[in-house]
């Protein structure tokens, strides 16, 4: 549909999450060359405008018409907060009164932004915040792409990272998150590179077949965080769809295509799956993989689940490391505010949310 037929239809046309090739057309539909299209494009992601005056090589009344017609973001800050340790966590409200979160995590050099794809989530971890909501809807490019530019507002140096690691299964929703990255990671536009640019998934494998198809590269994360599938089945409930066999096949030809290792991340449970016959268990699952593996330490969010001792932590990445592989233990960011994995929920409470897809 035109942005003309749009707008005929009093619909709120954003700016953001639009191509090159989308704005462009906008520019001819009114009666102008399609380079301003172009120039829009400038504004909208290498300027990253926030208002139509501040165009300023965009004739006055060319700007007059399009602040009739269309708006920049459709997303608006509500709340921030900031963690003790540097992280924050922003607030986002959506056009239809709906809300999700987007963290900043400075650490060094590195600045990584943590952004939501959906309202709610439908695969129902039992570990996480997001998941207890229940689905509410899928957003939009323009609401992906929208937490970035707000979220970039907040600094004065550049995003280095990005991960989609917040509210929602990012494959669940896979053709406006891919348009996002395009646009987050175009060189002429916002610039990240697409080796920074992360998708994390509970292991949805049609998604991770998409992701190859789409030639983009970006960087794959898989949550494994159980290394049998009746282990999986308890934690996530809807990612037992497919086996861990399966999974582990997907990702496996992802790394062989895209030449990059997968990150497996694994989130450590109190006597749930943080024994050594789980860490010997990892092991094999992966090692014929090129990957390396992030221990993610549990942030509560009820009464269900226990973060694993230090002690057990620490034997656990033993193993693994022994092993040969490459294992981490992430330091976790934002728990004081309720921004660390697993903890967003946009203010909503449990059960809210549908859970059908
Ligand atoms: S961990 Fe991810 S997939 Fe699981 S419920 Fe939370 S947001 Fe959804």
């Amino acid at each position: 549909m035109s942005f003309i037929e749009n707008i005929e239809k009093l619909e709120q046309v954003y700016l953001l999450g639009k191509e090159s090739s989308e704005l462009e057309a906008l520019s001819l539909q009114l009666g102008e060359p399609a380079y301003r299209g172009r120039q829009l494009y400038h504004w909208l992601y290498t300027r990253r405008a926030t208002d139509f005056d501040s165009m300023t090589d965009l004739a006055r009344s060319l700007r007059e018409q399009l602040s009739e017609i269309a708006s920049i973001s459709p997303v608006e800050v509500l709340t921030d907060e900031s963690a003790e340790d540097g992280s924050y966590k922003l607030l986002f409200g959506l056009p239809d009164g709906m809300r999700v979160e987007g963290v900043m995590i400075p650490d060094g050099e590195r600045l990584t932004v943590c952004l939501s794809s959906q309202v709610g989530c439908v695969i129902g971890c039992g570990f996480c915040a997001t998941g207890q909501i229940g689905f509410r809807r899928n957003l939009s490019t323009a609401e992906i792409v929208g937490q970035f530019t707000a979220l970039y507002r907040t600094v004065d140096t550049r995003i280095t990272n990005v991960v989609m690691m917040g509210m929602g299964e990012p494959l669940l929703n896979s053709a406006e998150v891919f348009k996002a990255a395009r646009l987050i990671t175009d060189p002429d536009g916002l610039a990240i590179s697409r080796r920074r640019f992360s998708i994390s998934t509970i292991g949805w494998v049609p998604g991770i077949q998409a992701m190859q198809k789409s030639g983009l590269r970006l960087k794959l994360t898989v949550s494994l965080n159980g290394t049998t599938d009746e282990q999986r089945k308890q934690l996530m409930p809807l990612s037992s769809k497919y086996s861990l066999a399966s999974i582990l096949k997907a990702a496996s030809d992802y790394a062989g295509s895209s030449k990059q290792r997968v990150t497996f991340t694994y989130l450590l449970l109190k006597g749930i799956n943080d024994s050594l016959t789980d860490a010997r268990r990892l092991v094999k699952l992966v090692r014929q993989i090129p990957c390396k593996i992030n221990l993610m330490e549990y942030n509560e969010i009820g009464d269900q689940f226990q973060r694993s001792s230090i002690e057990q932590t620490e034997q656990f990445q033993e193993t693994v490391r022994s092993a040969g592989l490459t294992v981490i233990l992430r330091a976790s960011r934002g728990r004081d505010i309720a921004a660390a994995c697993g903890q967003l929920a946009g203010g909503y409470q449990p059960g809210t949310g549908s859970t059908i897809p």
